[in-house]
């Protein structure tokens, strides 16, 4: 039974009620967490505050930044454990699991070196007047964080927020909450003061909610559906809390004729099938020039065929999805695709060995896709590659850019001039050229444009919206 993790002690939640954990490889009930409900919000909120007010805030940069680096190098001692923590509550293959362990300890030691290095400026001013400008935390920052990646979107977020001086109250996802628990453990092991990092689990509609509307919570950062991006954005507005919005996206991989085709075969693939698809940056657009569109569909075409998606512990291609819901969210958009006659060219294979309450979509590429399809609009969150054809690099940009998302490019193409065009007229957040995602790189700003969402984690950028900047003018005269 996992229990609440509050002024780093573990406690059950006042509801009384628990919710029961799913391994998506079969389906079954293996654990149980929290139901919790605005009450658990308001116990997490009084320990961060206690800890705002006592020690943490008397805490230097250079302790923090000790502190968060004890902390990653905890999490390198128990990165297996978190892996097989993460692989069994999200189903996903140990390759993957391990990766995201190992981003864990990036995160935290990124964070951890960047603590004593953000600083204000001076500004020169009339004659008479000193004026500069502090950085200050926000000061308690509520974390809601989505099931594809807890391990990576708590690191990149509480790291964040922590290395500038906050304190934080995190609402997992009510599909994800394990490995998150055990790495509060961890940090109070390490020496984290009482209410640092406290973690309250269950439903978004109920308990995440309730951080969202918390008074005394200053700052939201939310990864997730778009819609319930709204939602928090709404709620925050009515007390006019600062927000940071991941929503995911629509992110188009475009492939000139001229492009190295077999260094970028393998990655077009890794970027839909990774998790299952079920990533915010996925590759789920490929967009091709009409002379490459034939070869590459059929190269792709055998790539597709042949991969294999099974239980977590195979460490496959790809695992389940997460839930029975997601699975019937991807397969009503395979069934949009059949009913309006789009075109299968091929898909993988789910593997016999694979138990039949799991929750397997094998990957499937697809061509033709209209660009005012679903199909080429919105995120379908499972691993399914939409593919159109382009004429020119105008035309490119007109689809790259033809959906509310802007989160992520990649460009494929020789052209050094084309590379540099492409990458200012695309309208995303990152743009990737002859490669994508460049390996992760948690010095990255990631976030989008439109309705991808905005503010930026990731990076030393992510210290500045976990900021807020004070003016200070000083007359001597
Ligand atoms: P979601 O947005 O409902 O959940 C994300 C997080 O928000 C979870 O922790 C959830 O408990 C919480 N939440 C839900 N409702 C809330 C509310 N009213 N107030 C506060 N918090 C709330 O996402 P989902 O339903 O798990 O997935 C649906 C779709 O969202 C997916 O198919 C995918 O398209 C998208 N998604 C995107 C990302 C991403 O990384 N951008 C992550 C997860 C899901």
């Amino acid at each position: 039974m996992q229990l609440n993790f509050i002024a780093n002690q573990p406690v059950p939640s006042r509801t009384g009620q628990t919710l029961a954990v799913l391994d998506p490889s079969d389906g079954q009930p293996f654990d149980a967490l929290q139901r919790s409900d605005a009450r658990d919000i308001d116990d997490a909120v009084r320990a961060a505050r206690e800890c705002l007010d006592t020690g943490w805030s008397r805490l230097s940069a250079a302790e923090r930044s000790r502190l968060l680096m004890r902390l990653s190098a905890r999490v390198a001692e128990h990165a297996d454990e978190l892996a097989a923590l993460e692989q069994r509550d999200c189903g996903k293959p140990t390759r993957q699991a391990r990766a995201d362990a190992a981003a864990l300890v990036r995160y935290f030691e990124f964070y951890a070196g960047s603590c004593d290095k953000l600083h204000g400026e001076t500004i020169p001013y009339q004659d008479g007047y000193s004026v500069f400008t502090w950085r200050e935390p926000h000061g308690i920052t509520g974390h809601i964080i989505p099931w594809n990646y807890p391990m990576q979107i708590f690191g990149r977020s509480v790291g964040g927020a922590l290395a500038a001086g906050n304190v934080c109250v995190v609402k997992p996802a009510e599909d994800a909450c394990l490995s998150l628990l055990r790495v509060a453990q961890l940090a109070a092991e390490v020496g984290f003061p009482a209410g640092a990092i406290n973690i309250v689990t269950g439903y978004g509609h109920e308990v995440g909610d309730a951080l969202a509307r918390h008074p005394g919570i200053d700052h939201i950062s939310f990864t997730g559906s778009p819609h319930v991006g709204t939602l928090i954005q709404q709620v925050a507005a009515e007390r006019h809390c600062p927000v940071t919005l991941e929503l995911g996206g629509k992110s188009p991989q475009i492939v000139f004729a001229d492009a190295d085709l077999d260094a970028a075969i393998p990655v077009i693939i890794n970027a839909i099938v990774q998790n299952a698809g079920q990533t915010c940056s996925a590759g789920s657009r490929l967009l091709i020039e009409e002379a490459a569109y034939e070869p590459l569909l059929q190269r792709l075409g055998q790539a597709f065929a042949a991969l294999r998606v099974g239980p977590a512990t195979m460490d496959l291609d790809a695992g389940p999805l997460i839930r029975a819901s997601q699975l019937q969210r991807v397969a009503g958009f395979l069934d949009e695709a059949q009913a309006a006659g789009i075109t299968t060219v091929a898909q993988g294979t789910v593997v016999a060995e694979a138990p039949a309450t799991g929750f397997y979509q094998a990957p499937v590429l697809l061509r033709d896709v209209p660009v005012n399809h679903r199909l080429a609009q919105e995120e379908v969150f499972g691993p399914v590659l939409a593919a159109m054809r382009f004429r020119d690099e105008d035309h490119a940009v007109e689809l790259a850019n033809a959906t509310k998302f802007g989160l992520v490019a990649g460009v494929w193409t020789r052209d050094g001039g084309r590379q540099f065009r492409m990458a200012r007229r695309v309208k995303s957040g990152q743009v990737f050229v002859n490669n994508y995602g460049a390996g992760g790189g948690v010095e990255l700003p990631f976030g989008g444009v439109k309705s991808s969402g905005y503010g930026r984690e990731k990076g030393f950028e992510a210290l500045y919206g976990f900021t807020t900047l004070k003016t200070v003018a000083v007359r001597h005269g």
